[in-house]
């Protein structure tokens, strides 16, 4: 399966990615861990998004396109792979679509986790509090303002890729602010019944 976990930051995708990669054996595709790993090895392609990263922008667009086109002919992803984090732009989502027909596979399914704002403003609170008992740093885009700003550029740049998968048949809602195992729940139900499609590994 090819299955794109949608939703604002900080609404619970790597956390549903990490037991999806577990229970289907799938490769997780975070293109915000990627960056980050990018960061942290001292890459140009690091160099070129820390002060973006830190600023709850988006990095450029080609930039995370080379990077999941080259990660999607790891050998780890020959059985399907979640996509967490991208696309967050409707050019990275027409890229990827071109990206897979190139190799006979489309999208499976775009699982939308719906949750609330305020919700969300409360939980980055929470994370960066919890964060700094147990004397880790907080994440410099996890900052409250910094937050802020990503669930800005969410609306602004990332929720028009929602209309471009509702026009493809494609999107799934489950409701995110039910507890964790619920959400699995809910996503694996959608996962078990979502019509196979090219790129569905079974
Ligand atoms: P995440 O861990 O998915 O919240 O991503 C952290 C940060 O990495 C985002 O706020 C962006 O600055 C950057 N990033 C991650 N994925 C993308 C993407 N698909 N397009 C542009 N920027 C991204």
């Amino acid at each position: 399966m090819i299955l794109i976990l949608f939703g604002p930051p900080a609404a619970g995708k790597g956390t549903q990615a990490a037991r999806l990669k577990e229970r289907h054996k799938v490769a997780h595709l975070s293109t915000g861990d990627m960056l980050r790993a990018a960061i942290a090895q001292g890459t140009e392609v690091g160099k070129r998004a820390k002060a973006i990263m830190d600023k709850g922008d988006l990095v450029p667009d080609e930039i995370v396109i080379g990077i999941i086109g080259d990660r999607i002919k790891d050998p780890d992803c020959k059985n399907g792979f979640i996509l967490d984090g991208f696309p967050r732009t409707v050019n990275q989502a027409k890229a990827l679509d071109e990206l897979l027909k190139g190799r006979t596979l489309e999208v499976s399914v775009v699982i939308v986790i719906e949750v609330d704002e305020a919700a969300l403003i409360k939980r980055v609170e929470n994370r960066a509090n919890e964060a700094r008992a147990k004397g880790e740093p907080v994440r410099a885009d996890d900052d409250p303002e910094t937050f802020k700003k990503r669930l800005a550029v969410y609306k602004a740049e990332t929720a028009p890729v929602l209309p471009y998968y509702d026009n493809q048949g494609k999107t799934k809602r489950v409701d995110g602010m039910k507890s964790i195992d619920e959400v699995t729940a809910q996503i694996e139900a959608v996962v078990k019944t979502a019509k196979p499609r090219k790129g569905w590994f079974g």
